[in-house]
């Protein structure tokens, strides 16, 4: 089992907290990422799995081994950084053949396996190339091909693909799924780009600016059920309308100034804070939303607004729409059918509606 457990930890720079009381299980043989803004803390969380830092309290361990103070030689864990740290001397076959070299390997076995994972990341052709003779993503492979080649339990990845230009990044990213699928590694893989996150991830971690996690669970339950209005505009886009809880015998409703009642569901599973009068969050989703010009009688999740803005991407088309209470939400729709006449217009007036089962509410 490569289970990374993560328990009570904290760690401070100077007087600075910046990781307090974090707990968190990175399921084993998973491609796992951690999601959060620039300067959260995930970097710092990474350094501490991997050993460059102390925790100043709190245990990790990896299966069921403690390895809060082994030191960084003797856990099984590689790290691949968003600058690829390369040897710059040495060729593509030297920098793979590196660690195995210091494990004082015989040379046969470290020919077979730099050979094998050179092979695995596709740079057989280029084993004899000098390191800066390559491209940014052929110098992306080689630093992955140099982590992975020495077995590791963990690969930590933070921001590895950052330096490199989208469509390559995309390439990449199609790979690195591949070598997790192959390898079966514990892959942690951090970074800031939610898209990227939920492309990748098998289960993902949202991390907030003060270095806490907000949510843990695979990309469709972040997506489509977010604990809170951080996670459901940092994953993805999403129109925020806050109001008063009213509580009926026969529905719940949410009151909105200037919007009047709204219907809503209640998760199945009763928080402390869904009480009468409680001020809390609705999250709808942009294409959850639908656009009309006009009024369906029976819909009673609809508001009235006005068109501000709208945006053409081809297949899809989204509508910035002013309600009332003077926020802006946005709706995208699908194109499905040839449109040959614009329909909706700048400054129309248009009801917006959505099943209520679609939103989903916050208490924050
Ligand atoms: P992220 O990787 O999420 O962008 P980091 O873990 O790198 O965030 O940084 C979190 C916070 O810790 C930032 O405010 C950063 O300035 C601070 N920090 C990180 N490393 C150090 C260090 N060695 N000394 C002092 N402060 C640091
Ligand atoms: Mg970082």
């Amino acid at each position: 089992m490569r289970t990374i457990t993560i328990v009570g930890v904290c760690k401070s720079y100077h007087n600075d907290e910046i990781l307090q009381n974090l707990n968190l299980t990175i399921p084993s043989g998973q491609f796992f990422a951690l999601l959060g803004p620039s300067g959260s803390g995930k970097t710092t969380l990474l350094r501490l799995i991997a050993g460059f830092e102390e925790v100043d309290a709190g245990k990790i361990y990896i299966g069921n081994k403690d390895i809060t103070h082994t030191p960084i030689n003797e856990r099984k864990v590689n790290t691949v950084f968003q600058q690829y740290a390369l040897f710059p001397h040495l060729n593509v076959f030297d920098n793979v053949a590196y660690g195995l070299r210091i494990k004082k390997l015989p040379i046969d076995v470290i020919e077979q396996k730099v050979h094998k994972m050179l092979k695995v990341v596709g740079l057989e052709k280029q084993m004899y190339k000098a390191i800066n003779q390559l491209s940014g993503g052929q110098k992306q492979r080689v630093a992955l091909a140099r982590a992975v080649v020495n077995e590791p339990d963990v690969l930590l990845l933070d921001e590895p693909l950052a330096a490199l230009d989208q469509n390559l990044r995309e390439k990449m990213l199609v790979e690195l799924i591949e070598l997790q699928d192959t390898l079966k590694t514990t892959f942690v893989y951090i970074t800031h780009d939610q898209a990227e996150a939920l492309t990748v991830a098998d289960t993902m971690a949202i991390m907030n600016q003060d270095g806490q996690i907000e949510q843990v669970g695979t990309p469709k339950e972040i997506y489509e059920f977010p604990v809170s209005s951080f996670v459901a505009q940092f994953v993805g886009s999403t129109n925020i309308l806050s109001g008063t809880l009213v509580l009926h015998e026969t529905e719940e409703l949410l009151d909105v100034p200037y919007l009047g009642k709204i219907p809503v569901i209640l998760p199945k599973e009763r928080a402390a804070w869904m009480v009468e009068g409680a001020q809390v969050f609705l999250s709808i989703r942009p294409e959850k939303l639908h656009i009309s010009k006009t009024e369906l009688t029976d819909f009673s999740n609809m508001l009235q607004g006005m068109v501000t803005s709208i945006i053409y991407y081809g297949r899809s088309t989204q509508y910035n729409v002013l309600l009332k209470n003077d926020l802006t939400v946005e709706v995208f729709t699908l194109n499905d059918k040839h449109i040959t006449t614009q329909e909706i217009d700048y400054d129309d007036q248009v009801y917006i509606y959505w099943q209520k089962e679609n939103a989903v509410l916050l208490k924050e």
